[in-house]
């Protein structure tokens, strides 16, 4: 198939071409439609079979259906009217947190920065989509600033997504994506009680892709709970 018989559309597909993607790989085939449709995916590729674009187009391709239909987010602020301080001067509302749509969770700074790039690659066209990573590393005031922003997408490592959770500094109320990848070595790196308190905060009925080497025992009992009726891709 091409990627427009995927189900892509043409300002993704344009995108695409421009890199020298001229067809979808194995694992894109397959997860794609899937991925499109709304389904829980169960992914097991190995690094280098496309798998950042199998979870990144379908998920682009919704934000961009959205705008398409004139969608606008709104990330839930109330109206700015905050009163007045006890000696008359307007309050200044309280900074709103970041309430992205899409989360990605990865095991190390490399592959976030990876996949924040191939979403900026992915989604050149859209008239607005802004993914921030968030790492362990990077001074807090730089985070802040960036996240002001509202950004789509966020790419995170597990520990520093948490402090910013913690913090509210980021609220997961509208999520509608959530990503795991190479959730085998999230696991083998022990963060495994991150990730539950990550998704205890995201809505129940978001869409969760998760991608591993290896679908064996640790996986098995993650994938449990964190997928509903997921569509297995085995590449
Ligand atoms: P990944 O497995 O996501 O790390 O991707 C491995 C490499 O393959 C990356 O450099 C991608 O840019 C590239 N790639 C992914 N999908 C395609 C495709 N359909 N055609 C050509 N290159 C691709």
């Amino acid at each position: 198939p091409t990627f427009a018989d995927l189900g892509l559309s043409a300002e993704i597909v344009s995108a695409l071409t421009a890199t020298g993607y001229t067809a979808p790989t194995g694992v894109q085939a397959r997860a794609i439609p899937a991925g499109l449709a709304g389904r829980d995916l169960l992914v097991s590729s190995p690094t280098g079979s496309g798998k950042t674009a199998a979870f990144m187009l379908p998920a682009i391709e919704r934000f961009a259906a959205f705008q398409r239909d004139g969608g606008k987010r709104t990330n839930g602020a109330p109206a700015a009217n905050a009163g007045t301080t006890a000696d008359g001067r307007p309050r200044r509302p309280a900074p709103q947190p970041a309430r992205p749509n899409m989360l990605v969770l990865t095991p190390t700074r490399e592959l976030a920065l990876q996949v924040t790039t191939a979403a900026a690659t992915y989604g050149k066209h859209l008239r607005r989509l802004r993914c921030v990573s968030i790492l362990g590393g990077v001074p807090y005031r730089q985070q802040l600033e960036l996240l002001s922003k509202n950004p789509e997408i966020l790419v995170a490592t597990p520990g520093r997504l948490l402090d910013h959770l913690e913090r509210g500094k980021i609220d997961l109320s509208q999520l509608q994506i959530l990503v795991l990848d190479e959730a085998d070595r999230m696991l083998d790196m022990g963060f495994v009680d991150d990730i539950e308190s990550i998704v205890a905060l995201t809505p129940p009925e978001r869409q969760t892709m998760l991608f591993s080497a290896t679908l064996d025992g640790k996986i098995g009992s993650l994938t449990e709970r964190l997928l509903r009726n997921p569509e297995r891709i085995e590449i």
